[in-house]
């Protein structure tokens, strides 16, 4: 069962190009430096499900033409990677209660912040529901037949998870993670890491603390995300990368 992932978004939370930003990279006419909020699709045999679902869900599913989701997984309760939520309705409309993966403290963010969503005594007609499954540290799941190893990191002080799914890793919103954490991720073949931009950021790898991150757990192959338009041109930083080493871009698909 060989792993298919699509970058459904590649950028940080403003997304590339920036409202009305003069910037030259957000004046780009490279598709490759258009950015939407970061997440991604993994897909096996007719399993699809996406890590995080932010402002741009709607717009990423109808690109890529995703008909059916098993499951959304995320990484922490940020708006750009949780904002888009309402926008599950048309799977839920066919597939019923759409299965969630999170942290009890983002279920308890979304909750707040979408709680039509969530009142199961009161269904509001034509709002989407889901199943909660709480993801813990130290606590594999299943998915489609798949282990899912949640991996937990800091974003400045705040909780994030990534996930290992055979020899794939996906993380983003890291700044700092502990030595046992690594442990798990070791052995990863591709790896996705969150590189914001080139200065230090108080919650984000910079482009010189993932690559040191890269160096460190040794994949065949790892790809940058999160980034924003101050990284500069995709094509330019691509340039200055090590050879097993890449910007990802939106829509781009990787097979593991
Ligand atoms: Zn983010
Ligand atoms: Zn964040």
């Amino acid at each position: 069962m060989a792993l298919k992932i699509t970058f459904l978004g590649t950028g940080t939370s403003q997304g590339v190009p920036v409202i009305g930003s003069n910037h030259p990279v957000c004046l780009s006419d490279d598709s490759k430096d258009k950015r939407l909020r970061v997440s991604i699709l993994v897909s096996w045999d007719d399993c699809n499900f996406v890590i995080d679902c932010g402002p741009d869900f709607r717009q990423q599913m109808l690109t890529n033409k995703v008909a059916a989701l098993e499951a959304i997984l995320f990484t922490h309760e940020h708006s750009d990677h949780t904002a888009g939520i309402d926008d599950i309705r048309p799977f839920f409309f066919k597939q019923g209660d759409i299965p969630i993966y999170a942290h009890k403290k983002v279920v308890k963010a979304l909750k707040k912040r979408f709680s039509y969503i969530f009142d199961e005594k009161n269904r509001y007609p034509g709002a989407p529901a889901v199943e909660i499954n709480y993801v813990k540290r130290g606590v594999d799941f299943t998915l489609g037949g798949k282990t899912i190893i949640p991996v937990q990191a800091l974003h400045n002080r705040l909780k994030v998870f990534g996930y290992r799914i055979d020899d794939f890793t996906y993380l983003t919103d890291v700044k700092s993670i502990s030595d046992k954490e690594v442990e798990k991720i070791m052995g990863t073949k591709i790896l996705v890491v969150n590189a914001l931009r080139k200065e230090p950021h108080h919650s984000h790898f910079n482009l010189e603390e993932a690559l040191a991150f890269v160096a460190r757990i040794k994949p065949e192959k790892a790809y940058f995300t999160h980034i924003s338009h101050v990284m500069g041109f995709h094509a330019e930083v691509e340039k200055g990368l090590p050879e097993n080493v890449h910007l990802a871009y939106d829509n781009l698909t990787v097979e593991i």
